[in-house]
């Protein structure tokens, strides 16, 4: 193309939708450069800080993350929060285009009484918090209770209840956080009850996720048989995946997966109930227990409804984890935002707005689906991007300045940023402090220190 007018593109967040849509650009055209900004000195969003420790395998996107960041077309630019350091007005200024892929930062909450008492956590913390996540380092989890309950029966309720009753020598040997190490290595919980609206036909996780729970050493599963009822006769017409999962469950509620003699640790799932209020203990700051509605199912399979009889129930537990969704935050009053369902509305990952913004990711999409979900929802709006670039609907003949403009503003505010090099020294430490303890990595818990270690 003449000179002058190589597309410069920035993308707004670096976990697997930013990595990913810029990998699709730059593979597609050879005059394309594309910056990536990302709020945390470090990258890769929820495959660091979501994706469970005894998940190494899923991590290894990573290594794909890392040949794009070092492409010699694309720069990457952390501890830059966007919407707070510099402006999304500012960005669409400096680049062609605007890619918004900045996940979903933010929890559902259940709205019920009692959901700010000591004891009750959103997954979303929980999570952060044996993952290392800066802002999750003080939450400190109350486990001297029996019995935790799980609000929801999702892959993310399943991750939470397996770490809590994992047995430590399977955690001793992952990058879970050592002071979430030491803190589990002290918890008294010995029974999780994963908790949901409807019945065994209706969980949300996925069969590896529950065939880690039914295998989970130490443990045993328990479960209401009278909950799976009419289950076995309807088997043959489920869809394959869902066939599969229910076969597995009914053998774990049969007890015939629990050949685990001597087991100490119980979890189970509790169907068709509703949360509707923690209850607090005598001091009236900590968490005595639940009250949950009893439902009954309206319609069958996937489409049925959890209607409540009336009936109520209350359990005794001293922590409640609700892992009922994850939710995208507006960034910055200039983008567009469905308040309602919590994402940037897009048509095929164009924002509509006028053009040159885009996103990609739980942001466009909302907070559900495995990284692989993510990788072709991100590669479909890159093509939307390079359509627009073909089609001239995007001026690529102007002249813009990149990244050039955005680091002299960066630096006249003080904002520290942090190159990918500077991100391989923080790696290179993780890994060297992880090392001495017999671990793969160990990692930094707070950004200053995190700072302190690209800078040196
Ligand atoms: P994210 O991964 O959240 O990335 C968004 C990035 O944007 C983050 O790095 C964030 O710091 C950054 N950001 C946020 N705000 C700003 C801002 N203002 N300025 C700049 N940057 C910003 N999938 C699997 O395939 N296997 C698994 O085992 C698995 N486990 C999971 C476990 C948990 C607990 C969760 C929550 C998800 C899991 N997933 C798993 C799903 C997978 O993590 C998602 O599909 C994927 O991470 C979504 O990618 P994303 O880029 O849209 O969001």
């Amino acid at each position: 193309s003449p000179s002058g007018s190589s597309p410069k593109v920035c993308i707004v967040g670096g976990g697997p939708a930013g990595f990913y849509t810029a990998q699709h650009l730059l593979k597609s055209r050879l005059d394309i450069q594309v910056d990536l900004f990302e709020r945390l000195p470090v990258p890769f969003g929820l495959v660091r800080f979501g994706v469970a420790p005894d998940h190494p395998e899923v991590k290894n996107v990573i290594n794909t993350f890392t040949q794009t960041a070092l492409h010699e077309r694309c720069n990457f630019f952390g501890n830059v929060g966007v919407g707070k350091d510099v402006s999304v007005a500012e960005l669409r200024q400096a680049y062609h285009a605007v890619v918004l892929s900045y996940g979903a930062e933010g929890n559902r909450r259940l709205g019920i009484p009692g959901e700010d008492l000591r004891g009750v956590y959103s997954a979303k913390d929980f999570v952060g918090w044996y993952n290392g996540l800066p802002g999750n380092k003080e939450l400190r989890p109350d486990l001297s209770s029996e019995t935790a309950v799980v609000l929801g029966q999702g892959n993310v309720a399943l991750d939470v209840a397996r770490i809590l009753l994992s047995p430590l020598d399977i955690l001793k040997k992952t990058d879970i956080t050592q002071p979430s190490l030491e803190a589990l290595a002290e918890s008294q919980v010995q029974r999780v009850l994963i908790v949901g609206r409807r019945g065994p036909l209706q969980v949300a996780c996925t069969i590896k996720e529950l065939r880690e729970m039914v295998n989970l050493p130490g443990t045993m599963p328990d479960m209401v048989t009278t909950d799976f009822e009419g289950v076995a006769s309807v088997l043959k017409d489920l869809s394959r995946p869902r066939k599969r999962l229910t076969e597995l469950l009914l053998k774990a509620a049969q007890g015939a997966a629990s050949r685990q003699a001597g087991a100490s640790r119980q979890w189970g799932f509790h169907f068709l109930r509703s949360p509707l209020e923690i209850l607090p203990a005598d001091d009236l700051t900590s968490t005595a227990g639940i009250r949950l509605a009893v439902n009954v199912l309206e319609g069958s399979h996937e489409g049925a409804r959890a209607v409540p009889t009336g009936e109520v129930e209350e359990l005794k537990c001293g922590m409640v984890i609700s892992s009922i969704g994850y939710r995208s935050l507006c960034i910055d009053p200039a983008v567009p935002f469905d308040h309602h369902k919590a994402i940037i509305p897009n048509t095929v990952g164009r924002v509509q707005t006028g053009a040159g913004l885009y996103c990609s990711g739980w942001v466009k999409r909302g907070p559900t689906g495995v990284i692989a979900t993510t990788m072709n929802d991100s590669f479909d709006t890159a093509r939307s991007l390079l359509q627009d670039i073909e089609a001239g609907v995007i001026d690529v003949y102007s002249v813009k300045p990149g990244s050039r403009a955005v680091l002299s503003s960066l630096d006249s505010r003080g904002v520290k940023w942090v190159s990918f090099s500077d991100w391989e020294k923080i790696d290179k430490e993780e890994v060297r402090r992880g090392q001495r303890v017999g671990r793969p990595r160990e990692k930094i818990l707070d950004v200053a220190e995190m700072l302190r270690v690209a800078h040196s």
